[in-house]
């Protein structure tokens, strides 16, 4: 006999929604969550208690333990716009847009009653792009894309997570913190458990149905587990940039009407697509430990305490190479190297000169950086010379937006990666090629993003309670 009907691997957003799920339609499952890092409330990240600079944790209290990468995320629900005709999220394969108007709204709903705020914003956003910043953005040949959302702040987030972590543990959801799943049981192409490991002890525990839930920092031990149970995937892409660093005023208009606006542009010489992603208005930029081997760059805000920065990444997608994982680990490792194992710090000014800024050019800048353990230095010595052109012809295009996006003082930190370069092959059901075993959220599933994530979460909720009923 199995010990629970059901392993979730992954205590975040989309590992919680699924238990969640799961406990609402049937609340006599038994669901077990195994989760490597803490408890919301344990999770301390050392540059919160005074250290200068990153600990390179091994688990990293940012990205791992209750609710993932979304404790400290900025906390933005991205929602639906009422004109919206597709499906959001990359989870057109797993429902149809119907199916996901009532997942998107249901998922909200449990936000809602979980405490999340009930304003949202950027609902004005689509006639401002249309109308307002239309000819600029024909003038810099741009696109861009807005969602509504609801900002909870990484301080809201927090709370709201809590609460589901308490909701969890009051409807029978058992949560095994400090505890990592190190190997999956395959048999004749047919999952039967995990293996863990807790306090240096190993041991197995049965059961026929597990989700992969490990978001983006699982990608490493997820690749290793496709290659050793032949679960087929497939190379996507990685993100690779920058998160820039300006004044709010620069954003102030952008920021009001849309608070996170999505541009991206094609610059010369090599079009790539560039594109900004999680903008982060009076906020500060942060630094992820990944497995203590190299430490990146995100960005969040909080509703107090505020910064006068507004910060956001300006991201390429690395394809078309055998393992986009592999490349951007290195170039991530090169520029830790240049930082004495920090994140690097440049001054724009400095990076179009071909200078790396220093200490003194830093102390004296009119932005001043809200990562203060990032190292002064030259971010092109290690990234791609490729990467660099791509980023300053954006910016200047960007410039013609929001005049002062091109301002000499405005910061470029490194490395800021995305790692969605492993893709898990689903069925429709999101069910891997090993007969049992499931992959939802950004490390194994399609999602970028909390709100996606959540919504997975309930979608494979919903296809497992069916074969639970049976
Ligand atoms: C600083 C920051 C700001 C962000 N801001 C936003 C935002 O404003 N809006 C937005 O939509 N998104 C934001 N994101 C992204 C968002 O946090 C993620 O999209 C979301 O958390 C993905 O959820 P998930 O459940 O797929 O994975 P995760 O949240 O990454 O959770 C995966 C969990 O699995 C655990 N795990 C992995 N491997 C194992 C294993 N072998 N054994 C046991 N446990 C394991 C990890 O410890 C982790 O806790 C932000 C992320 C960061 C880091």
């Amino acid at each position: 006999m199995n010990d629970f009907d059901l392993i979730i691997v992954g205590g975040g957003p989309s590992g919680m929604f699924c238990a969640y799920e799961l406990v609402t339609r049937n609340p006599d499952i038994k669901v077990l969550i195994i989760e490597q890092g803490k408890r919301l409330m344990q999770r301390v990240c050392p540059m919160q208690e005074g250290a200068e600079k990153c600990a390179k944790c091994k688990v990293c209290a940012i990205t791992h333990g209750s609710s993932g990468a979304g404790a400290f995320s900025d906390g933005k629900l991205l929602l639906p716009n009422k004109s919206d005709t597709i499906v959001r999220g990359n989870l057109g394969l797993h429902m149809n847009f119907s199916e996901s108007v009532e997942l998107y709204n249901y998922t909200d709903l449990v936000y809602l009653q979980l405490g999340a705020t009930t304003k949202v914003q950027g609902e004005d956003g689509i006639n401002y792009i249309n109308n307002t910043l239309n000819p600029y953005l024909r003038s810099a040949d741009l696109k861009a894309k807005c969602s509504r959302i609801r900002h909870l702040g990484t301080d809201g987030a927090r709370k709201v997570y809590q609460n589901l972590e308490k909701w969890l543990e009051e409807h029978n959801v058992t949560i095994w913190f400090d505890t990592e799943v190190t190997d999956l049981l395959v048999k004749s192409k047919k999952v039967y458990g995990i293996t863990y490991s807790k306090q240096g002890k190993t041991k197995q525990i049965k059961s026929n149905t597990v989700v992969l839930a490990i978001g983006r920092s699982g990608t490493e031990w997820l690749e290793k587990m496709c290659q050793e149970h032949k679960i087929s995937y497939n190379f996507g892409s990685a993100d690779l940039g920058v998160r820039y660093e300006l004044h709010d005023t620069v954003m102030k208009d952008i920021n009001e009407v849309l608070y996170e606006g999505k541009f991206i542009g094609y610059p010369e010489p090599y079009k790539d697509m560039v594109r900004t992603f999680c903008q982060n208005p009076s906020g500060f930029v942060s630094a992820e430990s990944y497995k203590g081997k190299m430490t990146l760059v995100n960005g969040h805000s909080f509703l107090e305490p505020v910064s006068e920065n507004t910060n956001l990444a300006l991201l390429v997608s690395i394809s078309g190479v055998k393992n986009p994982f592999e490349m951007t680990k290195s170039i991530a490792r090169n520029i830790n190297n240049i930082g004495r194992g920090q994140p690097v710090v440049q001054r724009l000014e400095d990076l179009r000169q071909g200078k790396g800024t220093t200490v003194e050019a830093l102390s004296c800048n009119s932005v001043v950086p809200t990562l203060a353990s990032a190292t002064p230095g030259d971010i092109s010595l290690a990234m791609p010379h490729r990467i660099v052109m791509d980023i300053l012809g954006f910016i200047d295009k960007m410039d013609i937006i929001a005049p002062g996006f091109a301002d000499n003082n405005n910061l470029l930190y490194a490395p800021e990666i995305k790692f969605y370069s492993l893709i898990l092959e689903l069925s429709k059901d999101c069910e891997t090629s090993i007969e049992g075993l499931y992959g939802i959220g950004d490390g194994s599933g399609p999602t970028h993003g909390l709100m996606p994530a959540s919504v997975n979460g309930v979608l494979l909720a919903r296809i497992l309670t069916k074969s639970f009923k049976k």
